[in-house]
Parts: C-alpha cells; structure tokens; sequence
C-alpha cells in the first residue's frame, strides 16, 4: 500500500545572520521570522509526512502556545513525525523538496542538508532530492520578503518484520 503527502511552508524574512535550512546552519543576509528555529523545508517535509497519513497538518501537533517551545529545533519535530509515520507500519520510498529562496544561493549546501534530512529520518539519501530555485526579482520570492519551500513524497507500507528484516540486511540501526 502506497500514499503520497505534499506541503508548502512560507515564512517571513528578517534582517540576519544566518537561517536553519534542511536542518543546517547557513550564512545569510536572513533570518526567519518564526515561533520555532524557522526551517521552513523541514516544516514542508514533517507535515508532507502527517498529510500522506491524513493526520492534520503541523500545527495540530506542535502548536504555537505563545512562551512555550519559541525556538524549538524543527529537527526534534520531524523526527517525532517520522517516528510516527514508523507506528503506522509505513516507511519512506522517497521525498522531493523545492526551496524556493532568493539569496543566499543554496546549490553549494544542498548535499549537506540532503545528508542531514536523510540521517534525521534514518533514510539513505538516496530517498532525499532537495532543489532550490530563485524568485527572479518578482513576488515576495523575488523582493527577498519571504522563504517558501515545498515537499512531495510517497511512503509504502511493509510488516514491521519485513522492515527490521531490510534494515538488517543493509546494515542499518533497527
Ligand atoms: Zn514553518
């Protein structure tokens, strides 16, 4: 049994530093403007992930209680996500993302977020494609007001006996 989920997360830029991107730190004239550490494509993929199972989208399950959780590592988030996506027998076939970002430009990060995504889901990476494409100067893309980033993916289910088995043999943590 197949499903596929798909997300889109936007945020507001801010003057900055550097943003949490993919689960990395990257150096830009930006920051996030955001309850937790901002990252917009792991927000995209976490709530692909409850989509594909019809379980809400992400603020259901992390909401925003004012005072509560600002800053939380969306890592931690998509982690428990996919812990759950686990519970329902499922496992991920593959993800697609697009971050759709003005400045800073992402090509050089893209294999280290894709390594990072893949080790938070416990997934090869082979299973993470992560592109990035630019606003053309047009919209809040463009303008350098806003950061969106999209997710496409498909999980199949399997017996739990049949994973672990799979796991073994690849010589992954079960
Ligand atoms: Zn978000």
């Amino acid at each position: 049994m197949q499903r596929i989920g798909q997300s889109r997360d936007t945020h507001r830029l801010i003057t900055g530093k550097s943003l949490v991107l993919g689960g990395i730190d990257i150096p830009s004239p930006y920051a996030v403007d955001a309850h937790s550490d901002g990252d917009c494509l792991l927000h995209a993929i976490a709530e692909a992930f409850l989509g594909a199972l019809a379980l809400g989208d992400l603020g259901k399950h992390f909401p925003d209680t004012p005072g509560k959780d600002e800053g939380r590592d969306s890592a931690k988030m998509l982690e428990a996500v996919y812990r759950l996506v686990r519970e329902h027998d499922f496992h991920l076939v593959n993800l697609d993302a697009t971050v759709h970002l003005e400045r800073p430009k992402l090509a050089s990060h893209i294999d280290s977020m894709r390594e990072r995504i893949a080790g938070i889901l416990g997934v090869s990476i082979d299973r993470v494609s992560v592109k990035a494409t630019r606003g053309e100067k047009v919209g809040p893309i463009g303008k350098e007001e806003a950061i969106t980033a999209e997710c496409v993916l498909l999980l199949e289910k399997k017996s739990r006996i049949e994973y672990l088995r799979n796991r073994k043999r690849d010589g992954k943590r079960v």
